[in-house]
């Protein structure tokens, strides 16, 4: 009897102490870095590590040790916009082109924004276009059409998305100033001081700044991609080092947003540098990840932009030369990297709308379509 007591004693204690364990178990998956590169398809990327470092050597994306491919038509299209993909991947739901955040008949639907904040996870976009450009902006508002930047701007305060670092002052401010791009007198940067953000217009600005709250704008639209900007890496480094405050985890969606207007111009020299620009933020994002351990990164792009393949050069990777089959977008299925817990789930070739849904299911996010 007295060894039945023991015995029962030690099984409660022992399912006691496996309890926190168990609940590590179920949200392994604490933070997500989605990062996107606009218009990068495996041409761009083949063609960037070839002329970077070699055939032989790897970008930082190519380490990654699971990958993917995802299909990105939109619900009215073949050939997607970032609109329609951004709201797949932001959603899990398929849309018309030019739609952020509503379904074809007009219904808002749940972005992974609002369902992270839900569960009281912080959220964060970054990219070097304006932030009120498609592809941050399907990330977190809700509007017929993706030129509604104005309206955009405003979402984004309205939404609380704690971090946001990208181009576009203009839409923030009201239409008596020289740099604004409204057609109103709203001051989105006035209400966005008002309801508690830090404002940074300067790389010194960003590093400088203290806040859980942060709107760096750093140019009127899009951003240089030059010096003394803040560069995407030094921008995605300040987002993590704001949101890992967080205790109950993050969102944080970074966009090489410029990959794609140097696809649309065929440019290829372009095109290497801003996929070279986006790898070193993956590096941030990949050094943030393997010493946190409970951090998933996702890479993967939108859209495919130009039909590009390298179609000559020199063994050593000189002498390059790129062929386009389009100054748009293309139909060509896109390339995904994964590193981190749930990573393994990206592996084959699926639609972009799962994005959202394996996102979904590792992070435990409520009333949202899971896989
Ligand atoms: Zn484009």
């Amino acid at each position: 009897m007295k060894k039945l007591l023991i015995l029962s004693l030690f099984l409660i204690l022992a399912s006691c102490a496996e309890k926190p364990q168990k609940e590590l178990k179920t949200r392994n998956c604490k933070n997500v870095i989605f990062m996107i590169g606009d218009g990068m398809g495996t041409g761009h990327i083949s063609a960037t590590r070839i002329a970077t470092v070699g055939p032989d050597s790897a970008l930082t994306m190519d380490t990654m040790p699971y990958t993917g491919f995802v299909k990105t038509h939109s619900a009215n299209r073949l050939i997607t916009d970032s609109a329609a993909s951004g709201t797949a991947m932001s959603t899990g739901y398929k849309t018309d082109n030019g739609v952020i955040g509503l379904t074809p008949n007009g219904t808002r639907v749940k972005n992974i924004v609002k369902a992270c904040q839900e569960i009281n996870m912080a959220t964060g976009l970054v990219a070097t276009s304006s932030i009120t450009h498609a592809t941050p902006a399907s990330m977190a508002t809700h509007v017929e059409s993706r030129n509604q930047q104005n309206e955009i701007a405003r979402q984004l305060i309205e939404n609380k998305v704690d971090v946001l670092l990208g181009g576009g002052l203009g839409f923030f401010l009201p239409q008596s100033h020289p740099l604004s791009k409204r057609t109103d007198d709203l001051d989105i940067l006035s209400t966005a001081k008002e309801s508690g953000y830090d404002i940074a217009q300067t790389r010194e600005e960003l590093l400088n700044s203290q806040a859980k709250k942060l709107l760096g704008l750093f140019g009127p639209v899009s951003m240089k991609t030059t010096e003394p900007e803040p560069s995407l890496a030094d921008m995605t480094e300040k987002a993590l080092k704001i949101l890992s405050g967080r205790k109950t985890g993050f969102f944080l969606m970074v966009e090489g947003s410029q990959i794609d207007w140097g696809a649309h111009d065929n440019d290829f020299q372009e095109v290497l540098r801003q996929t070279r620009l986006f790898d070193e933020a993956i590096a941030v994002a990949l050094d943030f990840a393997k010493k946190d351990k409970h951090t998933l990164v996702i890479v993967t792009s939108d859209h495919e932009t130009g039909g590009l393949a390298v179609n000559k050069g020199d063994r050593d990777g000189k002498n390059l030369v790129a062929g386009w089959t389009s100054g748009s977008h293309t139909a060509e299925m896109v390339p995904l990297f994964a590193y981190g817990p749930g990573g393994q789930r990206f592996v084959g070739l699926f639609d972009n709308t799962k994005i959202p849904q394996k996102f979904a299911q590792l992070i435990d996010l409520k009333d949202f379509p899971q896989e």
